[in-house]
């Protein structure tokens, strides 16, 4: 008897399962509201919380690049380092989003691997990594390679991870992500509970943390696409 043909919208189960971090993961929202904002108000700078938001994903840096600081004149080259030390300060107010550490001890338990790509410092995103209590088996940064939209931090955990982009699949919440995970080869699912929207050609879109739980078993989505 011939088997029946896979369902619509499952796919074979990833090896390994790579994040986003901010807006994936952690509700990191109030965190950079509050440093942004204080060190704005500290150094004079006009730009709104929401017009750095509009950016979030990218390296840091980048970011400062697109509003002209972080470098050349007084005040902006101190701005990195401010926002570096009130991140830390604020730290705090992230938290793992409702459902995201059942979901990773579930994946786990489904034999998938974790991974991180973020565009945090390594310094920053490690403290966040040990409140989420899972056995991560990958951590890329940009302080390793091009941040997002680039594919080269994705690139780089696949190395580390010995694993080939097709048994891999990338989870982000905003369009650089989407980018990344297309230029670097490797399937995408878009957090809706995070910051931003998908672009098209829309991806799977999942409404909750224990859809991921499916994505790993190799079970069919209940995600949109
Ligand atoms: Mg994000």
């Amino acid at each position: 008897m011939l088997s029946n043909p896979p369902l619509p919208g499952s796919e074979s189960c990833p090896e390994l399962m790579l994040f986003d971090l901010d807006g994936v993961l952690m509700d990191s929202l109030p965190a950079m509201r509050a440093a942004w904002e204080a060190v704005t108000a500290e150094l004079g700078v006009p730009v709104p919380f929401a017009a750095y938001a509009q950016h979030l994903g990218r390296p840091f840096g980048d970011i400062l690049a697109l509003f002209d600081l972080g470098k050349g004149e007084e005040g902006g080259a101190g701005f990195a380092e401010a926002y570096e030390s009130a991140a830390v300060r604020f730290a705090h107010l992230a938290r793992p989003f409702p459902g995201v550490e059942q979901a990773l001890q579930d994946i786990v338990a489904a034999d998938c691997r974790l991974g991180v790509v973020t565009s945090k410092s390594a310094a920053r995103a490690q403290p966040m990594l040990a409140v989420l209590g899972a056995p991560f088996a990958v951590l890329r940064t940009p302080d390793q390679g091009r941040g997002k939209p680039s594919p080269d931090t994705l690139l780089l955990a696949l190395v580390e991870a010995a694993t080939d982009p097709a048994d891999a699949l990338y989870v982000g919440d905003m369009p650089v992500d989407q980018e990344a995970a297309q230029r670097a080869g490797l399937r995408y699912a878009h957090a809706a509970w995070g910051y931003g929207a998908p672009t098209k050609p829309l991806p799977l879109i999942l409404q909750e943390p224990s859809q991921l739980v499916d994505l790993a078993r190799g079970l069919p989505s209940r995600g949109t696409a």
